[in-house]
């Protein structure tokens, strides 16, 4: 068979879904491609959902990934709408929940995950949301009315974001996070301090080491009252639980795949079968900088994943191990982080951390393997070229302002 003849499915249209379809086509691919996603809508990018596009200041169609005519230009096979409910690893074949049948040469999973519910009394009820994609932002933003009280639960990525939209937007806003710092899963203690200090001087209520027991409806229905474990009542408008992701891997694992918190791939994005493979956030692999499995839910991961999975069922030799990158904005700041920061790296500081601009490094064994900071995209330019070149430096001279990065 040659290869215009083949099909290459894809299950999940978002960005990593996105990615692999127009890489097939752009590597020259002339076969059928089948873009299968269960929602209404062509490939998105969902950063803005928390930023822009909750704040009203950007248009949905904004967040696509391809402009209507480039979409319309890659010839898809594209089923909005559609879910897959079943492959069928001997017959090659992906069952849709409509009664549809698609036979494929290759399958490329990108079904991302879905946001985590809380799992307390309350949970379902009106004004309780969480946030995932553009159909949720939508009913989220139609909540953030100014005055009105909102609870967040989760002091991570999604949770700070949507709290600095709505203080923008005028509500009055309380953070409750269980675990002692915020965003404690992925950054260091500093950045967490530097974060927490952010949130409150913008007038960000923000309860640490703190869960929540139950909501309940106030008695004229308007209201939400949620009750801390501490047993304190909360009165406020609408929660948005901001728990982390789930990963749609329940396709792969009920097929039979290798999952392990996800569908587990190689750096060629290789699932168990050699004729499935599997990118984005529903991915997990072995990251070499980190030195441990890992899911990376970030944009900068589903798009590079996306692409290397689409030349990889293509037979191009591919080696996805890429420097982690991960941005956030919020009250107008832009952090970024580069790299995998680990507690056992030497922390170096360059700036003042009492300010809106600092860069923190992580030193190991003299090699800067990791760099993050607040409103500091040129130096971390300059620290990104660092961890990629494994240059060994001296962290008095990281340290020192005086001395500019250029010059290390
Ligand atoms: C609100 C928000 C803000 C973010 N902000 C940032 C940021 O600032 N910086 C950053 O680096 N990253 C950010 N991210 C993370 C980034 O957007 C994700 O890592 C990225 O979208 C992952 O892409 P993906 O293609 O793997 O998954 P997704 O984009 O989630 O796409 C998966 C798609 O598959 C569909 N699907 C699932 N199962 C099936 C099935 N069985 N059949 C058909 N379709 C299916 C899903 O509905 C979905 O449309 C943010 C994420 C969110 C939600």
């Amino acid at each position: 068979m040659s290869a215009d003849e083949k099909t290459i499915a894809i299950v999940g249209a978002g960005q990593a879904g996105g990615w692999a379809a127009q890489t097939l086509r752009s590597e020259g691919f002339g076969g059928r491609i089948v873009l299968i996603g269960d929602e209404a809508h062509r490939p998105y990018e969902r950063p803005p959902l928390s930023k822009s596009v909750l704040a009203g200041e950007a248009l949905p169609e904004m967040t696509r990934l391809q402009k209507p005519e480039a979409f319309d230009a890659l010839e898809l096979d594209w089923r909005p709408l559609a879910s897959a409910t079943r492959i069928d690893r001997a017959a090659k074949q992906l069952h849709l929940a409509n009664g549809d049948v698609v036979g494929y040469d290759k399958l490329i999973l990108c079904t991302g995950g879905r946001a985590r519910r809380l799992g307390i009394p309350g949970a379902e009820l009106p004004g309780v949301f969480t946030l995932r994609n553009l159909d949720d932002a939508a009913a989220l933003g139609a909540a953030l009315v100014p005055g009105r009280r909102l609870l967040i639960v989760g002091g991570g990525w999604i949770g700070l974001e949507v709290a600095a939209t709505a203080r923008r937007k005028g509500l009055d806003v309380t953070v409750v996070e269980a675990m002692q710092r915020l965003c404690e899963r992925t950054v260091p203690p500093e950045i967490s301090a530097y974060l927490l200090r952010l949130h409150a001087s913008n007038g960000v209520l923000v309860e640490l080491g703190m869960g929540i027991e139950r909501l309940a409806q106030t008695q004229g229905g308007a209201g939400l009252i949620a009750t801390l474990v501490d047993g304190r009542t909360l009165a406020c408008d609408a929660v948005l639980a901001g728990i982390g992701l789930v990963p749609n891997d329940e396709l792969a694992r009920e097929a039979g795949l290798q999952c392990e918190g996800g569908v587990m791939v190689d750096s060629q994005c290789l699932t168990s079968d050699p004729d499935i493979l599997a990118a984005g956030d529903v991915a997990v692999w072995h990251c070499e900088r980190a030195g441990r499995r890992m899911r990376l839910e970030s944009w900068q991961n589903a798009q590079e994943q996306g692409i290397a999975a689409a030349r990889s069922a293509l037979g191009i030799a591919v080696n996805h191990q890429p420097l982690p990158w991960f941005w956030s904005d919020q009250y107008g700041i832009n952090l970024q982080i580069f790299g995998m920061p680990a507690p056992e790296h030497l922390a170096v500081v360059r700036g003042d951390m009492q300010g809106d601009s600092f860069v923190v490094f992580f030193l190991d064994a003299g090699k800067v393997v990791a760099a993050l900071g607040p409103n500091a995209a040129r130096d971390l330019r300059f620290a990104r070229r660092l961890i990629e070149r494994g240059t060994t430096v001296d962290a008095g001279q990281l340290a020192d302002l005086q001395v500019p990065l250029s010059k290390i």
